[in-house]
């Protein structure tokens, strides 16, 4: 089924529902939204003359335009290339060029620069801004009268990852993948219903974006904070006025809006739903969390592969705080979602014991078609059937999986296995330690030692003795770092993530450094 009918179904059942908000503003019901979108994928059939199957990009703030574009192109038949506003013009440049995309729609904000760096992109008809008169012309004509006939496996999202090595990959999501997403989060993550508020504060190209289907497919309002971005002040504002607000977060926002709130003993009734996910959320984050906004909180673990759809952890399972595995159980990731299996494998593929490490395997209709044109990376990540995440877990006998760490980020030291989180989730129990991320270095001795990038409290000073002395009292030893590096912030992607690549390189470049002294000392 073509997702446009999620649409054009929700108009047809209240269209005078209210749609999109910029702010507090309403910009349309649902009659207008799906005239809007029905009449852009007309005039891209026919002004531009794109065919079904053909990409276009949206490099794009978050903005209201998005919804209407990405149905728009849907209803057509189209395939959308939806890119992180946050990416240099180069980097956007090259997904452009990578999947071809004949036309891509900016917000002047990043496709000015992006023109002005006047890039070769010898396929693209032409770059609209939605505030432009050409944009406005799209949307002048007559609308199509039903989405185009799309299958289960035609492409409906083209969704480059965050790329922290070599060149993004371009995961193909069809119709299926994200109807399935779509109808697991009603099932697994919360009970979204017409009188709820999306609100968009995370790039709309990726997680909070594809969050925009269910609240869709429900008739739900849309809300996109005018600062087209995170800030929590604004975000409470907005939720006080919309009530019911449902939005996604990754955990650094929660953290920022959990201090927030905190600081200022904020009203946060309004919040119905964060659904926190895409890096890893440490134990004492979230039960400081759930002490200062109350039981509002699920987690998703998923990723591009498999979007919003591997686990879930519930909010009921993050508030049953009398159960005897409790703080296993926020540790962890929650328990399969309903459309997908899960296993955790050797690295020949055969599954592990409950209980033991492995790499997380997944199948289920959510799962990718592969990448865009990359048959060798789509060959080693898609094996029998089954998604191979590159993330190590385990799961207990409840089917609850704990994640450890991407495989490429485990330390092997002296023969055994360590896991950063672990090492991470003891040091920020420490209360001089804010943020702390650990990686291996490697070692003639060990093969690899454990390193701590530290940040401290404000007002606090981690000394490597206390903190060293907190990890033997909590980890065995052969876990606890062998060096402390107090820095004063961890250097961090687009989505918040910690790039432990760029940590590496740090390290890599002190030994360089060390090594070209006389006596090679440690710092
Ligand atoms: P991306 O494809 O950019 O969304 O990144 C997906 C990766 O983020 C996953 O493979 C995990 O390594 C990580 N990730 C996503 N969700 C979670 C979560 N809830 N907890 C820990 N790590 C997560």
């Amino acid at each position: 089924m073509n997702l446009a009918n999620l649409l054009a179904r929700s108009a047809t059942m209240a269209g005078r529902s209210p749609a999109v908000f910029l702010g507090k503003q309403q910009l349309s019901d649902y009659a207008t939204l799906v005239r809007r979108a029905a009449t852009l994928g007309h005039a891209l059939q026919q002004r531009y003359r794109l065919a079904p199957g053909e990409r276009v990009g949206l490099f794009m703030s978050n903005d209201p335009a998005v919804l209407e574009i990405l149905f728009g192109c849907w209803w057509a038949g189209l395939a959308v290339v939806p890119i992180n506003p946050k990416l240099h013009p180069r980097e956007a440049h090259y997904i452009l060029s990578h999947s071809a995309a004949s036309l891509a729609f900016v917000t002047r904000d990043i496709g000015d620069p992006l023109a002005a760096a006047q890039l070769p992109l010898p396929g693209l008809l032409d770059i609209v801004a939605v505030d432009s008169d050409a944009y406005a012309a799209l949307l002048g004509g007559e609308p199509l009268a039903k989405p185009a006939d799309r299958g289960p496996h035609d492409l409906a999202w083209l969704f480059y990852t965050s790329g922290t090595t070599g060149n993004p990959k371009g995961v193909m999501l069809t119709h299926r993948n994200l109807l399935t997403m779509t109808l697991c989060y009603f099932v697994d993550v919360d009970s979204a219903r017409a009188q709820d508020a999306a609100l968009y504060a995370a790039p709309m190209s990726h997680g909070a974006g594809l969050y925009a289907l269910p609240h869709v497919a429900v008739g739900a309002r849309h809300v996109v904070p005018e600062s087209r971005g995170f800030d929590a002040a604004e975000i409470f504002a907005l939720a006080r006025h919309h009530r019911d607000v449902s939005m996604f977060a990754a955990p650094t926002m929660v953290r920022r809006m959990v201090e927030h709130a905190a600081a200022r003993s904020e009203d946060v009734s309004g919040v119905k739903t964060v659904v926190y996910g895409g890096g890893p959320m440490y134990v004492e984050d979230i039960q400081h969390a759930l002490s200062v906004m109350g039981p509002r909180f699920v987690q998703i673990y998923g990723q591009g592969e498999s979007p919003m759809t591997i686990t879930a952890l519930s909010r009921a399972h993050l508030m049953d705080l009398a159960h005897p595995r409790y703080l296993e159980r926020i540790g962890s990731v929650g328990v399969a979602q309903t459309a997908v299996e899960v296993r955790v494998t050797d690295a020949d593929g055969r599954t592990l014991p409950l209980g033991e490490t492995g790499e997380v395997v997944v199948r289920g209709d959510t799962v990718m078609a592969g990448y865009w044109l990359d048959e060798a990376a789509t060959a080693h990540t898609l094996r029998d059937g089954w998604l191979f995440t590159g993330d190590m877990g385990s799961l207990d006998d409840d089917g609850f999986l704990t994640l450890r760490d991407r495989s490429k980020d485990v330390i092997i030291s002296g023969g055994s296995n360590i896991y950063p989180r672990e090492v991470e989730e003891v040091l920020l129990r420490h209360p001089a330690v804010a943020e702390v991320s650990v990686i291996g270095r490697k070692d003639p001795e060990w093969g690899e030692v454990v390193v701590a990038f530290v940040v401290a409290r404000e007002g606090a000073t981690a000394d490597p003795g206390s903190m060293d002395e907190f990890c033997c009292q909590h980890i065995a030893r052969f876990k606890r770092p062998k060096e402390y590096r107090v820095v004063g912030a961890l250097p961090k992607n687009h989505y918040g993530k910690v790039l432990k690549t760029e940590l590496r390189a740090r390290l890599h470049a002190a030994a360089a450094d060390d090594s070209s002294t006389p006596d090679g000392k440690q710092k």
